[in-house]
This record gives C-alpha cells, structure tokens and sequence, in this order.
C-alpha cells in the first residue's frame, strides 16, 4: 500500500515570493516552481532570499522532474542554485512552456550551468514520470507562456494553477484554456493549489489591452521625454509602450539589463514585434528632440540598483532626468516594496518629473485574477480539496472563504504553512508534521558581481555589527603601550558583560605580539594583522563575521 500523496510548500506561503511546492506519491517527488524572493529593507544588503530547500537536497534522488509554471522570478529565480546544489543532471528534467524555458536557460547560462535538461513541454500532452502523469494547462498572465500543471496520480489529481487571470483579450496568444480546465474538473480534481494573491479584491481584473490605449492617450498629453517603468518581464506591457511610442512617432530606449535581456529572448521566440527602427541605444536619446523619445526601464519597485532608482537619484551614466520629464509607473508595488516605491516616486518630484501612477490612470493591470475569477477557477475545476497558496496569511485565509463560498466544505479548506504538507489518502485529508524549511540568502558577491563591496559591508552590518579596535604601540619596537580598546556597535552576540569581550582584547594582543615578534612596523600591516586574527578569532568561537576595523596609534 502506498503512503499517502503529500503536498509539501517550502515557499510562497505566508508570503508573496520565493515560490517552491514538492509534490511527493510513492516516494517520488515533483517539484512545482523554483522561485526567489527580493530582499525588504531590512535585509540590507543581500541581493536574494531563496527558500531553504535543504529537503530537496536530502531527497534529490527521488525527484522526477521540476515544472516552472512560468518565467517571475517568484517561480524560476531560484533554479540555478537548486540545479547547482541538487547536480545539475541529478534533475531528470525541468519543464515549462516556451518562454519559460528560454528564461530559465538564459538564467542557467550566467551561472555557467550548461548540462541541465530544460523541455519546452506542450500543452495537451501528458508525460508519465514514475508514479505522476504530468500536463501543462494554458493560462494567461502578465507573462507569455504561463501554464497550470495538471499532475495525476493513481490516488488523483494536484492541479497548481501558478499565476492566473482569466484575460478575455489578451495582448498575444489565445485567452486561457477554461476547455481543458473544466475536462479536469469533469474527470475529478483531487486537490487545487491555486493563486492567492487578489483573494482581498472583488470582481474582475481589468485586461492587459486595456493599458495599451491608456498608455496612447498619456502619450498624447506629454510634450517632454516619457519614462516607463515595468516588470522587464512584463514583456505584453513592453509590447504596449512600444506600440505606444510608435504611434506617437517617438522613439524607444531599453534602459536596464533585465529589460534588455527578456525582450531579446522574447524577441527571438516572437512574442514582441519591434517595429522597423524604433529601438535607439540609451547613449543616443540626446540626438532626438525631447517629444521623440521613450525610455522603457526597470526599477518599478524601488529596487536599490536599478535604472530608475539610479535616475531618480542623479547616478545613472546615461540619462539625466530634469524637470518636464513625465516618469509613468506601469506596475504597482509589490507589498513590502511600498517605501522604495514612495522615496524614488519623491525624487522624481524633487527633480521636477512629473509622475503618473495606476492610481492616476489604469496604466497597469494585475497579472492575477480578482475574486470573480479565482471563483471561476474554483468552479470550473471542482476540486475535492482547496489549498491556497501564492499569498500572505490574510490572502489564503480570504481564499480560503472563497471556496466556502462556492461550496467547498470548510473542512476540506486546507490552509498550509511553509513547511507544512497536505497529505491525502483514501481516508481524507490533513496538516502533516512540519518538515525543515526556512530562508537562504545570497550575496551577489558570490555570483560574479564584484563591484558591490558596499552592499557586502552593509550586509555584514546589518546581520553582526561593527568592532572598532583601537590600538596603541611604541614608536620603537611596535610592542603594545596600553592595553587596547574594543568598541562594539550592534554586535548582537556580545554584550558589555561577556566575557568573551576580555578574550576578543586578548586576541587583539596576541595578534600585535605577533607583529612586534616579526618586527612589523607599518601600521597598515599592522591593521591587518590584528583584522585578520581578531575576524578568525571571532568566527573560530562564534561563527560570526562582524566587520572588524582596526585603528593602530604610534607613540
Ligand atoms: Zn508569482
Ligand atoms: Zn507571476
């Protein structure tokens, strides 16, 4: 007899990002979605939270294959690091929908990571891995190429819907495909996973091709330079400034790596057309009159490094912002993004920009469906069990009396945590134990991005704080006049009281006998000897690394 079919999530619960759910029947594993989520302000200076998928390391022979419902970094930004930790040949297969794949490859491509086996796995097609049969479900969002994973087992049927909104009107490609949606429903949904994140808005999400001629008529009234700020992976909304900018005979720029990179791939598979002579280099925009130029470029949540924020803060080498200049956000923040949002959204007004928001106009629609439609899911698919995922506690909680409301029995609601499994058999279902689960950050440092010392120092601040040593030593022979001082600031694992503190100024005396044994006499040797003793000292007794800075004084 087998055990029973678990619904494992070590991320997207509880939260809006880093999305991983393992599906597990007879031993055998499927994983859902690799994602990552953006640090908040509070995690100074990491470049990435990942969800600890230490389980999967444990268990990385028994996965059968990993599916990426769609290319948000939410749901693929994590698979370098899953790929290089599990092996990247340990994963039999990795498949998504066309784009999907694209940017998966891409991403592996810049970590170097070639060996992998990505499919781009049509619709309507099942493939049969160990216990699971395995179909891509077409669904629209505000990417190309989303799809729901349809995964049977002998025990039923996990569909994960991913990120959803039924799009009547679509900017490219066919509406979602309700035909097969309901097929499964008619043939028995076991247990839905679906999307979470609207759950708290009634109706209908606006469609994508509604932004197009709103974007028009904002460009009508504009007699400066235009400014549009996306997701680069947004790439229907890239497609309408474009449109957009074309129709107004002006000109566009592509300011940002992601940005340049997504449409180059989206380009390649044909899910943008560019019009003939429309794109210009960054460098070139002076060359053209103020009212013949578009700026499409990232930044739209604040982040730290991006083309906008740079702007917004006079830094960026390649465009200068000034006043007249109309800056549109094309995206709302995502929650716990709202103050980078609101203090570039005030440098752009202290510049002189003006700024257009979707609270100003509808010149964004959400990629995810509204109450109506989550209802329409719900309905449609009939599943015997609910489990909301992709949202904080209070969106699948609302989701959760989202499917009461179409008759789901509130016992059949199972709301999960990170962590904790849904299991099934023929006896029902129920929360399993918690299995490990948790954050990883990294550091872009380790990812070949050397510039950033600033963001790896304020790191290091931010997690073990500061120790200022300051030394005193004879002019003569370098031996210690009086005994050293050590100043902590924010260093959360010693206080005053320690005793370890009186260790810490012994290591700083034995590391400037070392010196004054070696006859070293140049304080900035010195400096970094007593840096490089005191750091291994501290990380050999606590397993911390805060930032040590030694100050020698010759008398
Ligand atoms: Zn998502
Ligand atoms: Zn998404």
């Amino acid at each position: 007899m087998s055990g029973p079919l678990r619904v494992l999530p070590l991320g997207g619960l509880g939260e809006i990002g880093k999305n991983m759910l393992v599906v597990e029947y007879e031993g055998r594993i499927v994983v859902v979605d690799t994602g990552l989520r953006f640090p908040t302000a509070e995690q100074m200076g990491v470049d990435l939270v990942l969800p600890d998928f230490t389980y999967l390391k444990r268990r990385a022979a028994d996965i059968e294959a990993i599916v990426v419902t769609h290319g948000h970094e939410d749901h693929v930004g994590a698979l370098p690091w899953v790929l290089r930790e599990l092996g990247e040949t340990t994963v039999p297969v990795v498949y998504g929908g066309q784009l999907t794949v694209a940017m998966a490859r891409s991403k592996l491509d810049e970590h170097k990571l070639r060996e992998a086996n990505l499919e781009d796995l049509a619709t309507e097609t099942v493939k049969q891995h160990g216990p699971f049969g395995i179909e891509l479900v077409h669904l629209t969002h505000s990417i190309p190429d989303m799809r729901g994973v349809a995964i049977s087992t002998d025990l039923g049927t996990v569909l994960v819907t991913g990120d959803y909104k039924f799009d009547q009107t679509p900017v490219h490609g066919p509406p979602a495909d309700v035909a097969r949606l309901a097929e499964l429903g008619r043939d028995g949904v076991l247990l839905l996973c679906g999307d979470s994140t609207n759950a708290d808005r009634p109706g209908t999400a606006v469609s994508e091709s509604v932004v197009g001629p709103e974007l028009e008529r904002v460009f009508a009234r504009c007699r400066g330079r235009i400014v549009v700020t996306s997701f680069a992976s947004n790439i229907h909304r890239v497609q309408q400034v474009m449109d957009a900018a074309a129709a107004h005979g002006r000109k566009v720029a592509l300011l940002g790596r992601s940005m340049r990179k997504n449409v180059n791939i989206a380009r390649s598979l044909e899910h943008v057309k560019v019009p003939q002579g429309l794109l210009v280099q960054p460098r070139e925009i002076d060359q053209f009159p103020d009212d013949k130029v578009v700026i499409i470029s990232t930044g739209s949540q604040g982040e730290p490094l991006s083309a906008l924020r740079r702007m917004a803060y006079n830094d960026h080498h390649q465009v200068e912002l000034r006043e007249g200049d109309t800056i549109v956000f094309s995206a709302t923040p995502i929650p716990g993004n709202e103050r980078a949002v609101n203090e570039t959204v005030d440098r752009l007004f202290h510049i002189g920009c003006e700024v257009i928001t979707a609270r100003d106009a509808p010149v964004h629609a959400s990629g995810h469906g509204y109450q109506e439609e989550m209802k329409l899911m719900l309905n449609l698919t009939k599943p015997r069990y609910v489990m909301p995922v992709h949202g904080d506690h209070k969106r699948i909680r609302l989701h959760g009396q989202l499917a009461q409301a179409v008759g789901v029995p509130a016992d059949r609601v199972l709301r999960a945590q990170n962590g904790t499994p849904v299991e099934i058999d023929g006896r029902g279902a129920r929360l399993g134990a918690p299995e490990h689960h948790g954050l990883v950050f990294v550091d872009g440092v380790d990812i070949g991005d050397p510039s950033d010392v600033a963001l790896r120092d304020r790191r290091m601040l931010s997690a073990d704080g500061i120790l200022i040593i300051v030394a005193t030593i004879s002019e003569e022979d370098g031996s210690s006049v009086v005994a050293p001082e050590v100043m902590a600031r924010g260093v959360p694992f010693i206080d005053r009281e320690d005793p370890f503190f009186e260790d810490v100024r012994e290591a700083v005396e034995d590391a400037l006998d070392r010196a004054a044994d070696q006859k070293i006499t140049e304080i900035d040797v010195i400096e970094g000897i007593i840096h490089d003793d005191v750091a291994a000292f501290i990380y050999d007794r606590r397993k911390r690394r805060p930032m040590v800075l030694p100050v020698v004084v010759e008398v």
